[in-house]
């Protein structure tokens, strides 16, 4: 058995902002900031992303940086913050989320002018495929935050292993298969060769 805090011995130098990855030699602060460019949902990969102001200039399908329109479907751009068992620093996800028609016209309507508690707690719904392990349909609360900052996602108690790995966060051996998933060849005789 390791003892506890330990487990990180491995992958310490994932947490040194002035390395690169061992394997690609990306920076290691770029490693657990990951970013989807559009919904994981139907023709959305096809879009091209159009500027925010063009959402109210059609009605048609649409991907904006921060919106998407597909069908009857709509999609906010939202961030998804994990945590790491034992560890200050965050994983941060840009992923889609799925809500209804009429909590995204009023998210639209309030997303210029918004300041915290202006909008109620909305339901919405992952729509991003993740590179960990994750509950299908994964149920969150949408967090809207300041003008300018996307808004948060929290997951619901219907989205158990979601919800722990926002709040116990995920282990040593979830973060590797993560930057695995993610195309880091990372393997374990590499982690200690840092
Ligand atoms: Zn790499």
């Amino acid at each position: 058995m390791t003892a506890p805090g330990s487990g990180w011995d491995g992958l310490s130098w994932i947490f040194d902002p002035d390395a690169t990855c061992i394997c690609c030699g990306a920076p290691t602060t770029s490693l657990l900031d990951v970013a989807c460019a559009f919904p994981h949902v139907g023709d959305a990969r096809s879009l091209p992303v159009l500027e925010n102001h063009a959402l109210l200039e059609s009605t048609g399908d649409i991907l904006t940086s921060d919106f998407c329109r597909l069908g009857a479907d709509r999609f906010l751009r939202c961030i998804l913050e994990l945590r790491l068992s034992g560890r200050p620093e965050l994983v941060t996800l840009g992923v889609w989320a799925s809500l209804s028609a009429s909590d995204f016209d009023l998210y639209c309507r309030h997303f210029d002018d918004r300041a915290p508690g202006d909008l109620p707690n909305m339901g919405i719904w992952l729509a991003s495929s993740l590179p960990l392990p994750y509950d299908l349909p994964a149920a969150c609360t949408l967090v809207p935050q300041p003008q300018g900052l996307r808004p948060l996602l929290e997951a619901q108690d219907s989205a158990p292993t979601l919800l722990r790995l926002q709040q116990d966060g995920l282990t040593p051996s979830e973060a590797l298969s993560f930057l695995q998933a993610l195309g880091h060849d990372i393997t374990p005789d590499q982690q200690l060769r840092s």
